[in-house]
């Protein structure tokens, strides 16, 4: 399966665009999706035009291996029980039937030692999802249990810093060449950007480590 997708969207303003959504999300491979989702920004999408946001509702698998968190993620935490019961069925299936493929490649590795020395080749996905050391997949109904989940695994200094730089007034020049500065700032300290429209005042903020947020802030205070 791949990781991502594009999507397209209709916003209610009449625009329509394309936005990446996850379906599976990796923090050990890609740790500023760690701060997407704790911004609220995993599979939300915004309009280009209106700066909408559009939350796209879609299941994803969650995997931090560092604090050892494996997690098929339902965004609707108000899902029926019954809905629910379904769910957890099917997803029931297909684990075992991921570990019953897993046993199959990989006998008891006390019976084919030349097995075990091999076991912790990184290509082998099916056999990890058997890996007695590999964390057990939890299931998890709402986007914002994940996120307080998440947080509480997190040092202080992991734990998401924002800033916010603002534009006020209607002209569209002034909003990208604030962008374009906010997005470089991003880049350089390992960050990531946010857009948002209250009335006339657009802001744009940078987010990512209470850490480098910090250092962003330090550097900014410093440089007027
Ligand atoms: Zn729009």
């Amino acid at each position: 399966m791949a990781r991502t997708t594009e999507m397209t969207f209709a916003c209610p303003c009449g625009t329509t665009f394309t936005a990446t959504v996850h379906h599976a999300v990796n923090v050990t491979l890609e740790p500023q999706l760690l701060y997407t989702l704790l911004a609220g920004r995993l599979n939300v999408a915004t309009c280009p035009n209106c700066e909408r946001q559009i939350a796209t509702g879609l299941p994803f698998i969650y995997h931090d291996l560092k604090r050892g968190l494996f997690a098929y993620v339902h965004p609707n935490a108000d899902l029926p029980e019954e809905d629910r019961d379904t769910l957890l069925a099917g997803l029931r299936r297909v684990y075992a039937e991921a570990v019953e493929t897993s046993e199959r490649i990989s006998p008891p590795h006390d019976s084919h030692p030349s097995r075990a020395r091999q076991r912790h080749e990184p290509a082998d996905l099916p056999r990890a999802i058997a890996e007695p050391e590999a964390p057990p997949m939890q299931v998890i109904f709402g986007v914002e249990r994940l996120i307080t989940l998440v947080e509480s695994l997190l040092e202080p200094e992991e734990r998401l810093g924002r800033v916010a730089l603002t534009a006020t007034g209607p002209d569209p020049a002034a909003r990208e060449r604030l962008l374009d500065v906010a997005r470089r700032l991003a880049t350089q300290s390992g960050c990531l950007v946010d857009t948002e429209l209250d009335g006339d005042t657009y802001s744009v903020w940078i987010y990512g480590s209470r850490k480098r947020v910090g250092q962003l802030v330090k550097l900014l205070n410093t440089n007027p």
